[in-house]
């Protein structure tokens, strides 16, 4: 298709406009129908809302459930475990208002279909762990996306979204999005009152441990590229903790998770010389972060480290040993079944190298860096919190709306919230669907004005690719090198190493410094300029040199982040080597930063840490 070629202009009006259908944009269209029955409720995704998210990497548990009806856990219990894994820096505001309304919300799963596991003698849902409970996940998302499709007015799958669109008659105000549609290459513009951005995570911008034949196999969904962030960032809305990337400790080769290994099959870890290892880092690392290393339980961050320690002392590599547990026929299976929801591959890489989990223990690994705000990690944009909860300071108009007007945020998408995860991040959905309604219906029939140029503008700039390779192909002597153009996947493989090499990825052991931060971004800079030279075959690649788009611009913002923090808060998630040590006389703060999309300029500010609950 040429640039111009036989594509229709789609206009979409709506009240409510959700970008992203996975766990967070499924609750937020599910709530903002039940605030706003008579409102036009739009969902956007670029996949289909049926399979689509992190979700779709398959799930075992819900990872976020308190149990309050039967007084297993309160939400200040869950603030107090969400701090505590966070070395103290989150928004205690929005966890609280998450974990008060989490219950609620998986009593729905449950109501619309989801098989979760119960213990037979009490009856409860059967625990993994203290705040896991066991489902069946292969339905997981196919039952909350019917849930979706229900109240949504209308759901417009296969749409990627690439930029936001704002007000031309008020400013720092949000009045939609445009985007195409992957499978047809028709132009979206969408109008809407409220924008509730759920586009998840990013995995993929740091260079991945999976190279070669296992190239794209990554822990996080390798399609989570960044949308979350980067759509906030273009129209200037403030971001904060985006240095706070996470390091996955996981089975290596296949990323194969581990919690239901510790939690149900009660297995531990040794070095390669089957020793524990642990408590010989003790020292090391209080010597780096003080007392937090006698929190229970051990911050993830900090369990890292160790092996980090270990396997650099020449003692790995790293076993979980499984070999005791394998022998109980039971665990055996539930150990398999374990992949069998989540991560097959797993399974398939122990088969190829030989590994019986009953006769070997199998080898941990680190996993590369992820940017996210529903793990064990809070990088997202900085919300407004709830009006009964939050301190004055955090609170500007709407509950989980971003410093950009009618913009509102949920799930990844949302930083300072660490351990929402899935049922978490559909509750905050619900939430932000909430507050949007309120917000629409307080300004009446006032309606976002969108402007004609600016859309024809940016529907120039996102066909580009396409004309790019169309050109540019001619100039091809061999293979698919061009002197005028450059590809998705090469762009990625730059970003990647640039993001490995520069900002603390796996090649340098998760160490960085401002030498190498600096250099990073002006790498990043040379690699922006680039990107107006991509070219793209067809929609598939126009879709990976949007992701990349956004991939790089969140980047851009971590590196920025990582620079501004002198500390090392996180120690293995990332080190600062000039500043190697946790700071909490002046850094017991949120990072907030600011793009101005017309001058390229970052703005950096330091924002207080309430501490709500005792
Ligand atoms: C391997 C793995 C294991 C996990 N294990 C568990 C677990 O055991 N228990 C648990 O509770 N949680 C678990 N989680 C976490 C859970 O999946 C996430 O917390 C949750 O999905 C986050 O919700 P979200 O809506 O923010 O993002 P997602 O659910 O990822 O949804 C984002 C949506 O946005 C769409 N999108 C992205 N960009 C665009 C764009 N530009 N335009 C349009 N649409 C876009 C995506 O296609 C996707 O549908 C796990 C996640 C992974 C990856």
């Amino acid at each position: 298709m040429g640039l111009f070629g036989g594509r229709k202009t789609v206009f979409v009006d709506a009240d409510i406009l959700v970008i992203g259908g996975g766990m967070a944009g499924c609750g937020a269209t599910y709530e903002s129908r039940y605030w706003g029955r008579d409102l036009k409720i739009v969902c956007v995704e670029k996949a289909n809302i049926e399979r689509s998210g992190a979700v779709a990497q398959g799930l075992y548990a819900i990872n976020c459930y308190m149990g309050m009806q039967w007084g297993e856990n309160q939400p200040e219990d869950h603030v107090r475990y969400a701090r505590n894994d966070l070395m103290g820096l989150v928004r205690e505001d929005l966890g609280y208002d998450i974990a008060r309304h989490v219950d609620s919300t998986v009593h729905k799963f449950e109501e619309w279909g989801l098989p979760i596991m119960r213990d037979p003698k009490t009856g409860r849902y059967q625990r993994e762990g203290k705040w896991q409970i066991m489902i069946h996940g292969e339905s997981y998302k196919p039952i909350v996306a019917e849930a979706a499709r229900k109240a949504a007015t209308e759901v417009y799958n296969r749409i990627m979204v690439t930029h936001l669109l704002m007000d031309t008659g008020k400013s720092n105000r949000v009045a939609g999005a445009v985007g195409f549609n992957v499978r047809t290459g028709d132009f979206h513009v969408f109008r809407g009152k409220a924008v509730i951005v759920c586009a998840g995570g990013a995995s993929h911008i740091f260079k991945p441990r999976s190279v070669g034949e296992g190239m794209g196999r990554t822990w996080y969904a390798p399609w989570s590229s960044a949308s979350a962030y980067a759509l906030p960032i273009q129209v200037g809305a403030k971001m904060t903790q985006m240095e706070n990337r996470i390091v996955l400790t996981r089975f290596k080769d296949g990323y194969g998770p581990v919690g239901a290994y510790f939690l149900h099959l009660k297995t531990y870890t040794q070095n390669g010389y089957g020793e524990e290892y642990e408590k010989r880092w003790y020292e090391d690392t209080k010597a780096l972060v003080g007392d937090y290393i006698d929190r229970h339980p051990v911050p993830t961050c900090l369990r890292n480290h160790a092996i980090l320690k270990e396997v650099a002392a020449g003692r790995g590599p790293i076993r979980m040993v499984t070999k005791e547990a394998f022998q109980d026929p039971h665990k055996e299976t539930v150990g398999w079944e374990n992949f069998l929801g989540m991560t097959i591959g797993q399974a398939v890489v122990w088969a190829s190298q030989n590994i019986d989990p009953k006769e070997i223990n199998p080898e941990l690994t680190t996993s590369e860096p992820y940017v996210m705000g529903s793990h064990a990690t809070c990088s997202g944009a900085w919300a407004s919190g709830p009006e009964d909860y939050a301190p004055a300071e955090y609170q500007w108009g709407y509950n989980r709306m971003m410093t950009v007007d009618g913009l509102f945020g949920a799930g990844d998408t949302i930083g300072g919230t660490a351990h929402k995860f899935s049922s978490g991040s559909f509750t905050e959905g619900r939430i932000a669907g909430k507050a949007a309604v309120k917000y629409v219906k307080d300004m009446k029939q006032a309606q976002p004005q969108v402007g004609e140029q600016e859309y024809r503008d940016l529907e120039k700039v996102i066909y580009q690719p396409l004309e790019n390779y169309r050109v540019g192909r001619n100039e091809i002597v061999a293979g698919t090198v061009s002197p005028s153009y450059l590809l998705p996947i090469h762009g990625l493989q730059r970003l990647e190493k640039i993001m490995d090499e520069y900002v603390g990825g796996i090649s340098t052991n998760y160490m960085t410094n401002g030498v190498l931060l600096e250099r990073g971004l002006e790498l990043l800079a040379m690699l922006k300029e680039d990107m107006s030279h991509m070219g793209a075959e067809d929609l598939h690649q126009l879709q990976r040199t949007w992701e990349l788009n956004h991939r790089l611009l969140a980047s851009e913002s971590v590196t920025r982040h990582t620079l501004f923090r002198e500390e090392t808060r996180w120690p293995g998630y990332y080190y600062r080597g000039d500043h190697l040590k946790l700071d909490d006389e002046n850094w017991h703060c949120f990072t907030l930063s600011r793009y101005d999309r017309n001058t390229g300029k970052w703005e950096m500010e330091k924002a207080p840490v309430y501490h709500i609950v005792d």
